[in-house]
């Protein structure tokens, strides 16, 4: 096909059937959400013919947008019904707040670098994503105490640990979402609150780019 001419919609249903359902992605909340947002609005426009691969594609500054099934799995892991305030770390392009959005009630994300915040926001409005998302600059790494507490957190960006701000602001009950590990590696982590109690468990081995800021790793 000659450049321009890519058909999006067909891309969009394959990258759902191949990347998500065939391995194991079943909430179809996630699917709907994945199958209607287009996110050839999400990568920049020399890139738009990528948008779909099964990959993570650089969006600038230095950041990427996340593999499509690395998103669909943290979005499934938070097990989202509706209705929720959801907290996502790490805007980048847009496009996990895009999808958490379709889902949620309410989402606050967060960017650390300016030019990606503004990026994120002009995306979402192009894009047409509905729901309530609502874009900050700001340091994620200490949350956002002003909205919480939150019944969902996502971390988009490898950390050193959870940082206890993080912690602090989830509702009981309530999930985080985090890649915890050094700079080349991370665990996945899925952290549940219940009932006074904490607990963490790896859902995969994953490579994010680093979480900056107070409680995040050092330039
Ligand atoms: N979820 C994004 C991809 C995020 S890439 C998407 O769908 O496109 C990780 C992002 O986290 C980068 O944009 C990076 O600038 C941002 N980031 C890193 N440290 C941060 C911090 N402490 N607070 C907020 N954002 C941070």
């Amino acid at each position: 096909m000659r450049p321009g001419t890519m058909d999006f919609t067909a891309a969009r249903e394959e990258m759902v059937e191949r990347q998500l359902r065939r391995r194991g992605i079943r909430d179809p909340r996630v699917l709907a959400a994945m199958r209607s947002i287009p996110r050839e609005e999400f990568v920049p426009a020399e890139m738009r013919e990528k948008a779909y691969q099964d990959e993570p594609v650089q969006i600038g500054g230095g950041q990427t947008i996340s593999q499509p099934y690395m998103t669909a799995l943290m979005v499934e892991s938070l097990e989202l019904a509706g209705g929720e305030s959801v907290l996502e770390v790490g805007a980048g392009s847009g496009y996990h707040a895009a999808v958490l959005g379709a889902i949620a009630g309410r989402v606050i994300s967060l960017e650390i670098q300016p030019a990606l915040a503004a990026l994120a926001e002009a995306n979402l409005r192009r894009a047409g994503a509905g729901g309530d998302v609502r874009v900050i600059c700001a340091d994620g790494s200490l949350g956002w105490p002003e909205e919480a507490p939150y019944d969902a957190v996502s971390v988009a960006a490898a950390a050193p640990f959870v940082p206890p701000a993080l912690l602090e602001q989830l509702k009981d009950p309530g999930r985080l979402v985090i890649p915890v590990g050094d700079l080349e590696e991370q665990d996945l982590c899925l952290v549940s609150k219940h009932a006074g109690e904490v607990r963490s468990r790896a859902i995969t081995g994953c490579r994010f780019v680093p979480l900056r800021g107070g409680q995040g790793w050092r330039e």
